[in-house]
């Protein structure tokens, strides 16, 4: 019986690479005049990765004058001009330091931090940028982190995110933009309301703080929790650029507090109106932060600080009709494909940036009420055959009407 299965084995095709019998191997692939086995192959990509881990200094990179930056910038982005200006310096710098070849001279890496209301840009930002540069860019939300160590994620997997994005290629991963959002849930919070858990933050804050100012990660390729018998992909993160947006609400009384330290120590200067304020970015300082719920040690890795300020009545309209991929344009071809032009007046741009003000949502929320007063028109207009325009005005937006629907006049 032994024997019959040991003449059995020799009969079976074998990798030619390891020489394992295809019954001992996960599976067998065949080519024109030999075979490989699934772990010859893993091993095989393994090799082929670590070169093109050592040849990532040889990625020459030279960015565009921060100038060309924000001109892009412009396109897409509206107001923020403070930001835009602190970004598009903040990148060239970081992949001019990518291209520095010398060693010695190369400059600390400069990650972001972007702090503003929702909806203002934060995200719009990190993408264009990623965008002109074409570089890989993914987003990764802050807030799973925070359980960590329980049922949340580990920090890796913001890095297989990016990877999965440049389609695997670590090469162009290291080089690529990752957008951390709500990083402010992983503030220390002295109110915790449950110490059993990990909530308080400062493990994250720990564990992101070496990805962020540069190391070899260990990434599972498959995502969700590290354990012992798992393969890693390794990533170098020295020279993946971090964005990282928050609200940061309740901010302000900390900056408030500490200018009125500063009016106490000094003669009194002028107390800022609050209409004014309101309007524009806040001044963010690193200590603002820190007295937030942030180790000073994190913040330090955030050397580029940029506030972003509130959208008011006027850049909502100019978002809806401007950028170059603007909410209006989009729609307007929507309709041009059925035929049909549709014009949005003036005052029900107005009307559409008065609601999202109202709604606290930024331009987050300018996309929801433009469909909700186009959706019954979407919904009738392909099927009808003489429609010329339609128009949106003041009373369609507020739904005390449908949006007006011109014919064609018959021939
Ligand atoms: P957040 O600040 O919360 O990250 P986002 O950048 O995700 O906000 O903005 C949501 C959407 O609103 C964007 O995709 C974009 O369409 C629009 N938007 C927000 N801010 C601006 C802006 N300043 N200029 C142009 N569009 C904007």
């Amino acid at each position: 019986m032994a024997e019959k299965r040991q003449a059995e084995k020799e009969k079976e095709p074998r990798c030619s690479f390891c020489n394992r019998p295809a019954s001992e191997v996960t599976r067998l692939i065949t080519g024109a005049e030999a075979y490989i086995c699934s772990e010859c192959v893993k091993f095989a990509w393994e090799i082929l990765q670590e070169e093109s881990y050592i040849e990532v200094d040889t990625t020459i990179f030279s960015p565009p004058p921060p100038k060309e930056i924000k001109q892009y910038l412009d396109k897409f982005v509206i107001g923020q001009e403070e930001a835009k200006k602190v970004l598009s310096v903040a990148v060239y710098n970081h992949y001019r330091r990518i291209s520095q070849k010398n060693k010695d001279l190369k400059l600390e890496k400069a990650n972001i931090m972007l702090i503003g209301p929702t909806g203002t840009g934060k995200t719009l930002l990190a993408r264009t940028l990623a965008e002109f540069l074409k570089v890989p860019f993914a987003i990764y939300d802050a807030t799973p982190l925070t359980e960590a160590g329980y049922v949340g994620e580990d920090v890796e997997n913001i890095l297989l995110r990016l990877l999965q994005v440049a389609d695997y290629d670590i090469e162009r991963a290291q080089i690529g933009i990752v957008y951390i959002d709500e990083i402010d849930k992983i503030a220390r919070r002295s109110d915790s309301p449950s110490i059993t858990r990990d909530v308080s933050g400062e493990g994250v804050q720990q564990a992101l703080l070496k990805i962020l100012e540069g190391t070899i990660a260990n990434v599972p390729p498959q995502g969700g929790r590290k354990h012992p018998e798992q393969r890693y992909i390794q990533i170098d993160t020295t020279n993946i650029l971090f964005i990282c947006g928050g609200t940061f609400s309740g901010i302000e009384k900390i900056i408030e507090a500490r200018k009125n330290r500063a009016r106490m120590g000094f003669s009194p200067l002028q107390v800022e109106s609050t209409e004014n304020s309101k309007e524009r970015s806040q001044d963010v300082q690193p200590e603002d932060l820190i007295k937030y719920g942030f180790l000073p040690e994190f913040i330090g890795r955030f050397p580029v600080i940029a506030s972003l300020h509130p959208l008011n009545k006027d850049h909502l309209v100019r978002i809806l009709t401007e950028p170059k991929r603007a909410l209006i344009k989009q729609f307007e071809q929507y309709f041009a494909q059925e035929g049909v032009q549709l014009t949005v007046l003036p005052e029900a741009l107005e009307t559409i940036a008065e609601i999202a003000i109202e709604r606290g949502t930024g331009a987050r929320g300018l996309r929801s009420i433009i469909e909700d007063t186009l959706l019954d028109t979407m919904f009738l207009v392909p099927s009808m055959t003489d429609v010329n325009e339609v128009i949106v005005d003041r009373r369609a937006v507020l739904k005390e009407h449908p949006p007006i629907i011109i014919q064609k006049k018959p021939a």
